[in-house]
């Protein structure tokens, strides 16, 4: 029978333990990959397909890289989400006897990546790992290329929903979850389809407490129990898990989790994924771009670690005022400061990434050109501090002093290292001469070794006064001293006789044999030398570490405050008053991108009065394309610039601080789930209402707008009503709609608030005022719209026409319908008051609702008129 060849048994044992990674199988030159990983990875990166023998009658299906341009191969796999293990030979082939030892040295994951070419400098990499309970969870959040580590656990009844906020606002690259998460429905459906992420699902023996108490023991050489960040066990095991999984990635892998930052969630503004992407917060809903998004009108930082913080700041605004307070008065203090503030931006501008340099410092994978970049940084860092030592008080003094200029790791790379050094060691040339006499030494013998040959000839000569002494130099003694036989008597006792030829006799000497040694080997040694104290130096820079990582944070944070300084200055933006009651007033507010992205046109400022009692839910009516998104949207991202710490566009605002924000605008499909338009209209309206509290701000935009007009009418009032009527909601609302019949209820509920934005209509053409005004809108303009926006002129007449018939067939407000026909079997539920139609409708508890009940109630509804 055919057995496979000792080779491919090999390929197969590593396999086996690798099975859930792409094997990259060093075989001389190349990496190998065989049978599956063969066939898929061909495909993935479009390489030939060919074949190896492997002992049994079919050859082995095998497709292979070349070693140096790996890189690049494994970029695009990590990409796709494959794990990738490397796997090298631990022999060099040439000597090994029979088959080269070979062995996985690292496996490198999305969210464990630290090479610079593979990571965005503008965003943290984060690995996850959640231990879900039954009441309760664990998450633990670690940037392996800065080192920053955050833990936090909570009780709730909500273990899915909350569990997909914390990654909403972390957004890993990578998960480790326990059997329990894997097995919540809602987080699996979040996981596959809106977070791109690569999951393992580990198992309960894995994530055990008392071996993740071990892991975090051993890693940090404490007890847990002096550990603050860990709470409890459900805490040890996400961090333990997390530890344990980055260290079985490579050795040292968990080397740069340091320190482990607890965070209360309760400090944090909660904002889901949907209201995330619907206020474009980092990345625009269409073409998924920074540009044309908050983040890139606040993002005017200099640095990528003052990036990083950034866009940690916009994606996770505080709900902790003294928190804020802190960010807002350091801000306040560079708007008032520009000469402060050119000082720092001009310092700043040529600070490079210390938090990933010192990873690389700690890895040892730091190369002589970046050993410089960051000392060019620590140069620069004198000149931060005296700028921010006008500071006398509060934030920007605590972060002046938080930052250390380094001076003894500053003078010793500078003083170790050549100003222009290679990138790579082994080119030479690295250290400065005049550090080391050792190495000053090999280098000038191998530059001037004639010279000294001449030195010590000269030397010897007036020495012995031998006047023919020589030195030369043949394979088989190396150098030698050459003395003629008539001056022989001169010898000193010194010389050691080697060979005597007609004339002469030649000599070697201790100096010339160590001579010969050091030039023979200086190459050899410069090499090496150059190597030891580049390492030195790299230890000394490594013991740093702590230091340094202060040093980086406080210079991201400064970076940070001055980017929203430069910002509130150059756009005119005013320090809101941050209050704990709940409202929100703005007087003249603007929307913070589309004001920028307006080319001729000057943005309308409007203002917005919303609190807890009377002004509570604002129904904003109004024709489509007059700006009314763009309002509810503007006031939403004043409320989380704030909590930011940013100034704000508008002329004045006080902000009563919002526990979190919630969005429903547009239709968005969620086709890749398989749901429809509108049931994911109603899920969403269900985790607000499930979720909302009366520190929250909601924003609704044209609900019910996916189904019939009168159901999608009773929807829209149903949920208003909850909204005021529920003790445990009635959240400051701001409410879109197209149906006009629901301005009705102004005078129905206390709180609502209508409102319009105002339309100037000349004949059949109309001008949007973009002003918002108390009051209902009266017409909703769909035709004007329609005609505007470039529809044929027989399109929009014809449907004159066709609101003409509609109107005089049904009195109720016909205007708004002229998109949707009103079946003529549907009546009026609004007319019918106490139907029982109406009645099963009120005796919903929309608050208790699923998405799949509510579609049954709907349907029952239906079945009953
Ligand atoms: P709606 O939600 O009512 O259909 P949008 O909010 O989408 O309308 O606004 C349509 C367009 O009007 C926006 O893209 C923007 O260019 C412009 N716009 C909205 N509000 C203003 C404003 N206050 N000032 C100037 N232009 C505005």
């Amino acid at each position: 029978m055919a057995t496979l060849s000792p080779m491919m048994q090999q390929y197969l044992d590593i396999k086996a333990a690798h099975k859930d990674h792409v094997l990259f199988f060093r075989l001389g030159d190349f990496y190998e990959m065989f049978f599956d990983d063969a066939v898929n990875i061909s495909k993935e990166l479009e390489l030939t397909l060919t074949g190896r023998d492997c002992g049994l009658p079919e050859r082995a299906p095998m497709c292979g890289i070349p070693f140096h341009s790996a890189e690049g191969y494994i970029k695009k796999l990590i990409e796709k989400g494959y794990k990738v293990a490397i796997c090298e030979q631990l022999e060099d082939p040439a000597v090994a006897k029979g088959l080269v030892k070979r062995d996985v040295i690292r496996v490198i994951t999305p969210g464990t990546v630290i090479e610079s070419s593979f990571l965005n400098e503008e965003r943290n990499n984060y690995i996850a790992s959640v231990i879900a309970q039954k009441r309760g969870y664990a998450v633990c959040f670690c940037d392996i290329s800065t080192g920053d580590t955050y833990l936090t656990e909570r009780q709730t009844s909500d273990v899915a929903s909350d569990i997909i906020d914390e990654l909403s606002r972390f957004m890993p690259s990578e998960l480790l979850l326990n059997e329990t998460a894997a097995s919540l429905k809602p987080l699996v459906s979040f996981l596959q389809n809106r977070l791109s992420c690569v999951c393992e699902t580990l198992s309960e023996e894995d994530v055990q407490e008392e071996s993740c108490k071990a892991v975090i023991e051993s890693h940090f050489k404490q007890s847990v129990s002096e550990i603050e960040a860990v709470q409890t066990g459900v805490s040890a095991a996400a961090l333990g898990t997390l530890i344990r999984y980055v260290a079985s990635t490579q050795k040292d892998g968990a080397k740069r989790i340091t320190s482990v930052r607890f965070y209360e969630e309760d400090a944090y503004m909660t904002i889901d994924m949907m209201t995330r992407r619907n206020l474009e917060l980092t990345e625009t809903m269409r073409a998924k771009e920074k540009k044309g998004t908050l983040l890139w009108v606040l993002d005017h930082t200099k640095t990528a670690m003052g990036k990083r913080y950034m866009r940690k700041a916009v994606e996770q605004p505080l709900y902790h005022l003294a928190k804020i307070l802190r960010r807002q008065n350091a801000v306040k203090a560079f708007v008032e400061n520009e000469l402060v503030r050119g000082q720092v931006a001009v310092a700043l501008c040529d600070v490079y990434d210390l938090e990933r340099l010192m990873t690389r410092v700690l890895y040892g994978t730091i190369n002589p050109r970046e050993m410089k970049s960051l000392s060019y940084t620590l140069s620069k860092l004198p000149a931060i501090k005296t700028a921010l030592s006008v500071f006398e008080s509060g934030y920007l003094k605590d972060l002046c002093d938080r930052i250390d200029p380094l001076g003894e790791v500053h003078a010793l790379i500078e003083n170790a290292l050549v100003p222009e050094p290679p990138v790579s060691l082994k080119d030479g040339g690295v250290i400065n001469p005049g550090f080391s006499d050792e190495l000053d030494e090999y280098r000038t013998l191998r530059d001037h070794s004639k010279d000294y040959i001449a030195q010590i000839e000269a030397r010897e000569r007036e020495k012995t006064g031998i006047k023919t002494l020589k030195v030369g130099y043949n394979r088989v003694f190396g150098y030698y001293i050459d003395v003629t036989k008539s001056y022989l008597s001169q010898v000193p006792e010194t010389y050691i006789r080697k060979q005597t030829l007609a004339n002469s006799e030649r000599y070697i000497t201790e100096e010339l044999k160590e001579l010969e040694h050091k030039v023979l080997t200086a190459t050899e040694r410069i090499t090496a030398l150059e190597a030891e104290i580049f390492e030195e130096v790299r230890q000394f820079v490594a013991q740093q570490s702590v230091v340094v990582q202060a040093t980086a944070e406080a210079i991201a944070r400064v970076d940070f405050l001055l980017s929203l300084a430069e910002v509130a200055a150059q756009q005119q933006y005013v320090c809101p008053e941050l209050t704990m009651d709940g409202a929100l007033r703005i007087q003249n507010g603007r929307h913070p991108v589309v004001e920028q992205m307006l080319v001729d046109q000057l943005f309308v400022p409007n203002d917005t009065t919303l609190d807890t009692k009377h002004n509570l839910l604002m129904m904003l009516t109004g024709p489509n394309m007059a700006g009314k998104s763009t309002y509810m949207r503007q006031v939403a991202l004043i409320v989380i610039m704030a909590q930011i710490g940013s100034f704000v566009p508008a002329q004045e605002a006080q902000i009563g601080l919002c526990d979190r924000v919630f969005t429903r605008v547009g239709a968005s499909d969620d086709l890749s789930a398989g749901q429809s338009t509108f049931m994911v209209e109603m899920n969403e309206v269900a985790h607000i209402l499930r979720h909302a509290t009366p520190s929250s701000l909601v924003i609704l935009d044209e609900i019910g707008r996916g189904t019939s007009t009168f159901d999608g009418m009773s929807i829209a009032k149903a949920v208003a009503a909850e909204i005021i009527e529920n003790k445990k909601l009635q959240c400051k609302t701001l409410f879109a709609t197209h149906y006009h019949e629901l301005t009705e209820m102004e005078s129905q509920f206390a709180g609502v608030k209508n409102y319009n934005i105002a339309v100037k209509k000349r004949g059949d053409d109309i001008t949007f005022l973009r002003k918002i005004i108390p009051g209902g809108a009266d017409e909703s303009y769909g035709i004007e719209v329609a005609k505007l926006a470039g529809v044929p002129e027989r399109v929009v007449s014809r449907a004159k026409v066709y609101l003409q018939e509609l109107s005089e067939k049904a009195p109720v407000r016909a205007e708004n319908k002229v998109t949707e026909s009103v079946p003529d079997n549907q009546v009026s539920l609004f007319e019918q008051a106490s139907s029982p139609v109406c009645d099963a409708l009120r005796a919903i508890s929309i608050e208790t609702l699923t998405p799949i009940e509510a579609l049954n109630k709907l349907y029952a509804l239906k079945q009953m008129i």
